[in-house]
């Protein structure tokens, strides 16, 4: 899956540190990163590459993100965070790659397949925490800018003493067994036509186990019993955790499907299942196991 890099270590331990010339700098506009390939290999900038950016944007603020092995990845800001007005329109498509020859902005999807698988699971999880930093500038209570913490990751408002932390959304992904049968199905006005397990996201005073029920009912109108988690995902593309469950149907198998959610659904055999592994979600990796009969 998209996180295992193995023999790539990832390290999330939060450091108040600042760059060095070889550290690299994911700098993101919207849903577009800023990155060069090198011989089909994903690179980042790293600070040596900024310096005429530094000079002509007066001075842009670095967040220390992660580790994978030795290599530091840090965010980068044309302005300092969350007071400037200027963050959201400074960097744009169009004065970026002047700044810095042989890079270019390119969709964040592409980090679902780049090589390395590491280079590209350090650019989507930065992605993650871009997003976060950019949507919490301002107080959500008071309206004050927020400022960074020094001993964790956390934004703090100076007024009103709000502190927010990362936002990681929870959800649930449901392996439904009818006998030697697997339920599938496809999201309704997605351009992606393949098929998938039930997904849902875990609603505020439920416990995982009841998503998985209230998902598994709303979507297709069956009851399950005899939950087996399995394994979870971080999902930076929609900002989750994705925990993964086998179960099985509980009573009458015909499928009521929630139009609004779902294109289609339907039980398939393992033969029936013509996908092939992408070592990337979770989900394929779940269909799988059972193609393969080890569920
Ligand atoms: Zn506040």
């Amino acid at each position: 899956m998209i996180q295992d890099i193995f023999p790539r270590v990832y390290h999330n331990e939060y450091h108040d540190i600042q760059p060095e010339p070889d550290d690299c700098i994911l700098i993101f506009h919207r849903n577009t990163a800023l990155v060069r390939f090198e011989g089909g290999r994903l690179r980042f900038p790293v600070l040596g590459e900024l310096k005429s950016f530094r000079a002509s944007e007066a001075g842009p603020s670095f967040y220390y993100l992660f580790s994978i092995d030795a290599r530091r990845y840090f965010l980068a800001f044309p302005a300092a965070l969350p007071s400037s007005p200027r963050t959201e329109d400074a960097l744009t498509g169009e004065n970026m790659p002047a700044a810095l020859p042989g890079y270019a902005w390119e969709d964040v999807r592409i980090f679902r397949t780049a090589m390395s698988r590491h280079t590209a699971f350090a650019g989507i999880t930065a992605h993650h925490l871009f997003g976060w930093y950019q949507t919490n500038r301002f107080c959500g209570r008071c309206g004050h800018p927020m400022e960074a913490d020094h001993r964790e990751r956390m934004l703090f408002c100076p007024r009103c003493r709000n502190m927010v932390y990362p936002r990681i959304s929870p959800a649930v992904i449901v392996g439904i067994l009818n006998g030697d049968k697997i339920l599938m199905s496809r999201y309704a006005g997605r351009p992606c036509a393949n098929y998938a397990l039930i997904a849902g996201f875990v609603e505020i005073g439920e416990n995982v186990e009841d998503t998985v029920r209230r998902e598994v009912m709303e979507e297709v109108g069956l009851r399950v019993r005899n939950l087996r988690y399995y394994r979870s995902q971080p999902w930076a593309f929609s900002g989750s955790l994705l925990m993964g469950f086998f179960c099985d149907l509980d009573g009458c198998d015909r499928i009521t499907l929630d139009t609004g959610e779902l294109a289609e659904a339907g039980w398939f055999s393992r033969d029936e299942i013509t996908l092939e592994d992408d070592h990337v979600s979770l989900t394929r990796e779940m269909i799988l196991r059972f193609k393969r009969g080890e569920v």
